[in-house]
């Protein structure tokens, strides 16, 4: 097996495969108002490309893999794809991360198909306000739906974007629904890959949440993932803090996408890509594709380079390019 290690010596073990661009939600953090264009769907990975693109990657040292999206459980079929992917022996951590709109429905499926591990977006406790932010989401259904992988022994994680003015007002109730719940939440902060959805007003730092939690618990660190610092607190509530813009963690990434339509990304950041979508589908063999995978890992920026100031983010959305 090769070892993945970028040129800054990062250890690239962590592939999030974006397996649609299509999402049943609309959230105005991750859809501009002009709405989004869709690739076609002949241009999307099948989920038999996928699959052999996550093989190859496990194969050069990628360990643990996310689907994502768009929105991953609309996708027909993912819980074939997920049974094929948790029968790879060498890939230590498989999960999927959804909007929880048809967890209810498909936990047991997944859970039964090998998966273990779901993070869910929740970004108000609050019916009227979920609905806001997310376009038209019913909150019941997707407690509904963590109730549910709970229940089945799935571990959940729960990702909460920050908003000022929309969620900053629901902080505590965050941390209560961890502690009632024993799971951890996580707040991310808002990130301008939406276009014209992007407002810095609407923008949180989370050092501020993280005060005013410190202020009403005790913040105990404890392992992390990489990316987020996690607290423990109190009656079994974990706190994650996930700061991309005010505390970039870049010297700690890990990861590489594959985006729907075939593109390997070195970088949320960076429009970089490396297309492998033709050589899916024109009889290239596997050392082709994974050498493919090796100079995206290569070309991966030191630093987040919107922060750097070296591109822009217009172009790219979290939803496309899978979050
Ligand atoms: N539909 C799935 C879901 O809701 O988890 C997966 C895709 S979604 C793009 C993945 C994650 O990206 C979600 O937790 C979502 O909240 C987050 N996200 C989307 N746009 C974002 C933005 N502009 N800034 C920060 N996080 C964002």
């Amino acid at each position: 097996m090769e070892n993945l290690i970028d040129k800054y010596g990062r250890k690239i073990e962590y592939l999030r495969i974006s397996v649609t661009d299509r999402c049943n939600l609309s959230c105005l953090y991750c859809v501009p108002p002009e709405g989004l264009k869709l690739v076609p769907k002949e241009k999307l990975l099948t989920f038999e490309e996928i699959f052999r693109v996550a093989k190859i990657a496990v194969d050069l040292g990628v360990q643990k893999i996310k689907l994502t999206g768009g929105e991953p459980s609309a996708r027909k079929g993912i819980v074939e794809l997920i049974r094929k992917l948790s029968e790879i022996p060498e890939l230590e951590d498989l999960s999927l991360t959804t909007n929880g709109i048809f967890l209810s429905n498909l936990a047991e499926k997944l859970f039964q198909a090998g998966l273990k591990r779901v993070n869910v977006s929740v970004d108000s406790l609050r019916p009227e306000s979920f609905r806001q932010i997310t376009g038209g989401g019913d909150l019941s259904k997707v407690l509904l739906g963590i109730d549910k992988a709970q229940n089945l022994g799935m571990k959940v994680k729960v990702n909460t974007v920050a908003l000022r003015g929309l969620n900053d007002g629901e902080i505590l109730d965050f941390v209560e629904f961890s502690q009632t719940r024993k799971f951890e939440v996580r707040f991310i902060e808002f990130m301008p890959l939406c276009g014209n959805g992007w407002s810095q007003n609407l923008f949180m730092p989370l050092n501020e949440i993280k005060d005013l939690i410190g202020s009403f618990y005790t913040l105990q660190p404890t392992d992390g993932n990489g990316v987020a610092t996690v607290y423990e607190i109190e009656n079994g509530g974990r706190i994650g803090f996930i700061p991309t813009l005010s505390e970039p963690f870049c010297s700690g990434c890990s990861r590489i996408r594959l985006t729907s339509w075939g593109g390997i990304r070195p970088c949320l950041f960076s429009n970089i890509e490396y297309r492998i979508l033709p050589l899916l589908r024109d009889g290239s063999p596997d050392e082709k594709i994974a050498e493919v995978i090796l100079k995206a890992a290569q070309a991966k920026p030191q630093y987040n380079p919107y922060l750097a100031q070296k591109t822009e983010t217009k172009e790219i959305f979290m939803r496309n390019v899978g979050g």
